[in-house]
């Protein structure tokens, strides 16, 4: 297939390059980021989108993807697809797919979760919202980038979808943080807690998959000085667009909402950016209840 493929950084380098690698055709386009080997480098937005049966973006946010759709929808050729894999809010999202199909392309919000790691080995998650035949289009290159492609319904559901993994994802990882920093202090062994409540109606992804108490559990970032891993400033943005979205249809968040304060504070006012999400631990731990 003859691909586009808009934003190489960290996400979007490695999934153009398995995208090569698989044989397709990618005219790669990023204002800093190299072209990853296979990858042929585009002038422009516009140039890398000329001629492409499918656009895929993969940027820092909605203006930036807003601007860039502005560039790409025109160069394209009527019934190609452009595919946003960014994370952005659900408004940008649909305002993009509006546009697009305004001009006669298929449209898909296809965000992903697994990480730079997933990327890299073409592991991912798409959640994906837009129409069926744009799906079944852009669907073997998510079976080339990812493991599992979900077609969650209409334009925006993709996104809707990811925001609200990632609300529950930051609300369970600080109440997971803020219940070993209470052991410590009820002299409670850190492993035992995690052998009682990995295996008891508290377990959840941050505890048993992703443990944010070092030596304890399966290898994560705590065991790696709180390296990202998933940054906790990536963790903010996506807690953002949440509280943005929950605003925007009137949706009571109010545990969204607290995440979003103490990931604001621990990113903007603390130690946190550029550390991993769970380095909440050792901030419970230093603190105390005031
Ligand atoms: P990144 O900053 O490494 O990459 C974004 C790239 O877009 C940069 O290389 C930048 O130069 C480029 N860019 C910016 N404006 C541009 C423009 N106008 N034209 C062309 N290129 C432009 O970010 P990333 O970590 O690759 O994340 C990309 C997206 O994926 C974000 O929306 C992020 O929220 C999402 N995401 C990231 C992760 C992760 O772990 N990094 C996980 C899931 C989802």
């Amino acid at each position: 297939m003859k691909i586009g493929f808009i934003g190489l950084g960290n996400m979007g380098g490695p999934m153009a390059a398995n995208l090569a690698r698989a044989g397709h055709q990618i005219a790669g386009f990023d204002l800093v980021a190299p072209c990853p080997e296979g990858v042929t480098k585009a002038a422009s937005a516009s140039e890398a989108a000329t001629g492409a049966e499918v656009v895929i973006t993969m940027l820092p946010n909605g203006a930036i993807l807003r601007a860039v759709a502005a560039e790409a929808i025109p160069a394209m050729a009527a019934g190609a697809v452009l595919c946003d894999c960014s994370t952005v809010d659900v408004e940008s999202a649909r305002a993009v797919a509006d546009q697009a199909q305004a001009a006669g392309l298929g449209a898909l919000d296809a965000p992903v979760s697994g990480g730079v790691g997933g990327a890299t080995a073409g592991t991912l998650t798409f959640m994906v919202g837009g129409s069926d035949a744009a799906f079944a289009t852009v669907q073997p290159l998510f079976e080339i980038m990812g493991q599992k492609s979900v077609h969650c319904g209409a334009a925006g559901a993709g996104q809707a979808a990811k925001i609200c993994n990632n609300m529950i994802l930051g609300a369970t990882m600080a109440v997971t943080c803020e219940a070993f920093a209470l052991a410590d202090k009820l002299g409670l062994d850190r492993a035992r807690m995690f052998d009682v409540v990995s295996t008891s109606s508290g377990y959840s992804w941050s505890m048993n998959a992703y443990c944010p108490a070092p030596g304890i559990g399966p290898q994560s970032p705590a065991d790696n000085d709180y390296k990202p891993g998933f940054a906790a400033e990536l963790m903010l943005k996506d807690l953002r667009l949440s509280q943005q979205a929950a605003e925007a249809v009137n949706a009571d968040t109010p545990m969204g909402a607290r995440a979003t304060e103490l990931y604001a504070s621990f990113v903007e006012a603390e130690d946190g950016k550029g550390r991993d999400f769970s380095a909440l631990l050792p901030r419970f731990a230093a603190r105390s209840r005031s």
